[in-house]
């Protein structure tokens, strides 16, 4: 059971607000702020750098994230890369796809923009899953090509829009079989569920520190130490470098080399503080409150007949968000009425148009849920639902 006191770390919420959009971003805990304030108060000095104590502690608390990332995720056979975020990431591995000797990605229009318009952008050659008509992903679909020699499958765990999990395991081991490499992106998954690196054996893993109650503009890259050294970076500049001479260039090896400037030292550390946050409340902890939230959210919706996105997952398949229309309501206008009631959810076209124009006119209505959350916000949320069906 969740603490009730877990709400206090929360200043955004004594506003009264009811946040149910954690998977655009999470909540940022006061253990979190505190840390950054401790590194921007205590020892403000670049990492890797200054020969003077402020220099020494910063650069030990940025290093030291990266074992704590190992610890949290089980990554031993991985390196630990810093960057910017999940969207950063994934662009780094397409610009990497030569280097691996990856001839073809393979992705799903279910996916986040994270993950369809790098490839775009690099002019990768690609297969496309499309969408089926009742929006669940079928994970099958991803094998029928056969031999993936020289491919990547590159994929969310699970799924921002749809809130479909997918089983990355099966997937990734499936992939291997064939030949493949697996690139997953994690966002939607580590702010409510544990991830074993090593035994699920992908390539890479991805995703940003502020979906998992960490700071904006960081994020983690995973990548399998076998294949690390054949990474190059997307962007030059100081840190990544060991010597530059007048018409040459020597980079250390990853992860300095993937780490070009000042890095988000601040928001790295951060990081490290969220991963404690979390692991001191548990993540199974976590994971079952948010699951009971969940449950309790369907449950509503269905006994209001509200039209669920794919309806039929059932809720062991759902990672720690729902989707849902109002037939005859822009879902724009709804989430402002419910905005104006206090209670903030996400509309629209949640960075991922082909799955949501394919499954609705009106765009998704999204609620997703996060340790901040507890009963009494979902009771806030369907009075507030129930007045803007009533009276718009
Ligand atoms: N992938 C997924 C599945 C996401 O949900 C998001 C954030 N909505 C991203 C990637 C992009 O994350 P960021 O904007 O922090 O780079």
């Amino acid at each position: 059971m969740i603490n009730s006191n877990i709400r206090n770390h929360f200043k955004a919420l004594k506003s009264g607000k009811v946040y149910l959009d954690t998977a655009a971003t999470s909540l940022t805990p006061d253990t979190v702020i505190n840390k950054m304030a401790e590194y921007y108060n205590e020892y403000p000095s670049n990492v890797h750098r200054g020969n003077y104590a402020w220099g020494d502690v910063a650069t030990e608390e940025y290093e030291g994230v990266r074992d704590k990332v190992r610890d949290w995720c089980n990554a031993h056979n991985y390196e630990v890369v810093f960057t910017s975020g999940a969207t950063f990431s994934s662009n780094l591995i397409y610009y990497n796809l030569p280097n691996l000797g990856i001839k073809k990605s393979i992705i799903s229009l279910n996916d986040h923009h994270a993950n369809i318009v790098p490839y775009r952008l690099h002019n990768s050659n690609v297969e496309q899953i499309p969408i089926p008509d009742n929006g669940v992903f079928n994970e099958e679909e991803l094998f029928k090509f056969g031999s993936l020699d020289a491919h990547i499958l590159h994929i969310s765990g699970v799924f921002n829009a749809t809130g479909q999990i997918l089983d990355i395991e099966k997937i990734t081991h499936t992939a291997k079989e064939l030949g493949g490499l697996v690139a997953l992106d994690m966002s939607q998954h580590m702010s409510h569920d544990t991830l074993d690196a090593d035994k699920i054996n992908a390539d890479f893993y991805y995703w940003s520190s502020h979906k998992h109650y960490g700071p904006t503009g960081t994020g983690i890259l995973l990548i399998k130490k076998s294949i690390a050294e054949h990474m190059k970076p997307l962007i030059g500049g100081g840190a990544q470098v060991s010597n530059v001479t007048d018409n040459k260039t020597e980079f250390w090896g990853i992860p300095l080399k993937l780490e070009a400037g000042t890095p988000n030292i601040a928001g790295v550390i951060g990081t490290g503080a969220s991963i404690d946050f979390m692991q001191k409340i548990g993540m199974d902890v976590i994971h079952a409150h948010t699951q009971n939230l969940l449950g309790i959210i369907i449950k509503e919706l269905r006994e209001r007949k509200i039209p669920i996105i794919c309806d039929e997952l059932p809720l062991e398949q759902r990672g720690g968000l729902v989707s849902f229309t109002i037939p005859g309501q822009h879902s724009y206008d709804v989430s402002v009425a419910l905005g104006l009631r206090d209670i903030y959810v996400r509309s629209g076209k949640l960075c991922a148009h082909p799955v949501v124009n394919k499954l609705s006119d009106n765009g998704f209505i999204r609620v997703s849920v996060g340790i901040n959350n507890n009963e009494v916000d979902i009771a806030r949320f369907f009075d507030a639902l129930d007045q803007v069906l009533i009276n718009g």
